[in-house]
């Protein structure tokens, strides 16, 4: 089959890969994105074609809104039929937010879309941006013997590893090797080669045409749960009249305090209609509500299983499913799905 050449569209959002010193008072401020393309002129060698794309404002991923997840989405749609794969330059404390959302938002997607960033800005001799954007750049235009996308998922390229973004968290505010998938082994791994994880990958369905969706309820809000948290705290959390779900941070297979009050305001907040989602704090491992005498109360109390979800993809999960449904019901049942490879089922 004849190999045409590929075309890749760079997205660049902000985050220390772009930033530099401000002379006044040195803080690190993101700087435009032909001093990245200056930084980097092996991107010009090679066989792919590449253009650009800024936001403005470029932003510290601190300063996420879902207003840009939704922007994001829109780039991509308007620009699908036009190129093989994205990449998205983003700062890395809220990466692992904004692949998950992006996962959930994009739906039939058939081409990679690749985030990466860096833990030192592009113009610094020991950068990692360079290397992190070169290696995504290979992995958003890599295609298969039969002209098809190699990854076709939203991901994270960061030190030397492809992995499923809804599935990462940041590990490292120091390291170059920020991210890890903790419960789903990389999608590939970047050494003299790229080697895939084929048997990982996930494939759309040619039978579901791109979408997006657009749609967001951010009323959602994080519980961690920890010894001496008070009655007055929980309360706030899961009461609180302005949210439809609570994420209840959990410890190891999902186990919390068995004190009546606890169990009660747990209640409470059920009978109010509130969708609550039981993750665990452990960084590895899965939500079993059945295991311990300490988990099943909160079953019994109406909680849903997280699985081996992250926070960042819960929440983003939510986002997506409250957006697009007003019944707090169904949408327990939706959450239940592994609707991106998000959870292993
Ligand atoms: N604060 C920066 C950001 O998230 C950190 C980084 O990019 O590494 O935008």
């Amino acid at each position: 089959m004849k190999k045409t050449k590929s075309s890749i569209l760079i997205i660049y959002t902000g985050g220390t890969i772009g930033m530099k010193a401000d002379p006044g008072d040195q803080t690190l401020k993101p700087f435009d994105f032909s001093q990245i393309l200056e930084e980097v002129p092996e991107l010009s060698k090679f066989a792919c074609k590449i253009d650009s794309y800024t936001f403005d404002p470029l932003i510290d991923s601190s300063d996420v809104e879902p207003t840009m997840w939704q922007n994001l989405a829109r780039v991509i749609r308007d620009r699908y039929d036009d190129y093989d794969g994205f990449l998205v330059l983003h700062g890395t404390d809220t990466m692992s937010y904004s692949a998950s959302a992006l996962s959930f938002m994009l739906d039939g997607l058939g081409k990679p879309v690749i985030f990466t960033g860096s833990q030192l800005p592009i113009g610094v001799p020991r950068t990692d941006g360079k290397e992190n954007l070169i290696s995504a750049v290979e992995i958003a235009s890599a295609k298969t013997e039969e002209g098809k996308a190699r990854v076709p998922e939203v991901c994270i390229f960061f030190g030397d590893k492809l992995l499923r973004g809804n599935r990462t968290t940041k590990v490292s505010a120091e390291q170059f090797d920020a991210f890890t998938s903790p419960n789903l082994p990389p999608l590939a791994e970047a050494g003299i080669n790229i080697r895939y994880n084929e048997a990982l990958i996930r494939r759309p369905d040619p039978s579901v045409p791109f979408s997006i969706d657009t749609r967001l309820d951010t009323r959602v809000s994080i519980l961690k749960i920890h010894p001496g948290i008070t009655p007055q705290v929980v309360k706030n959390i899961l009461l609180g009249p302005e949210t439809r779900a609570v994420i209840i941070e959990t410890y190891g297979s999902g186990n919390a305090p068995t004190k009546p009050w606890f169990l009660d305001i747990v209640k409470e907040a059920r009978a109010m209609g509130k969708v609550l989602v039981n993750v665990t704090q452990c960084p590895s491992g899965c939500v079993n509500m059945n295991l311990y005498a300490t988990g099943k109360p909160l079953l019994e109390a109406g909680t849903v299983s997280g699985y081996d979800s992250t926070t960042e993809s819960a929440l983003a999960k939510l986002f997506h499913l409250l957006g697009g449904c007003p019944d707090n019901e169904r949408v327990k049942e939706l959450f239940d799905l592994d609707l991106k490879g998000e959870i292993s089922k």
